[in-house]
């Protein structure tokens, strides 16, 4: 299991554009996918996540999974 974690508040990605973490299709950064250059996501790092949520909940995802 995973999370998506941004650091930015809803709607403002602007830390994740700009660090070297691939993103998901929600614009935010795979806890899994972290690199470990970022200054921003590595959990050793652990600054302020401001927008987080479950991988398998991922927004942007129910639109291709089942909707039911
Ligand atoms: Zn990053
Ligand atoms: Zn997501």
């Amino acid at each position: 299991m995973s999370l998506h974690i941004s650091r930015g508040w809803p709607g403002q990605q602007h830390m994740e554009a700009e660090c070297p973490c691939p993103t998901e299709a929600c614009g935010y950064v795979d806890t899994s996918k972290v690199v470990d250059a970022c200054e921003q996501h590595p959990v050793a790092r652990a600054k302020t996540i401001r927008s987080s949520h479950d991988s398998r909940a991922c927004p942007a995802r129910n639109g291709e999974r089942s909707v039911s």
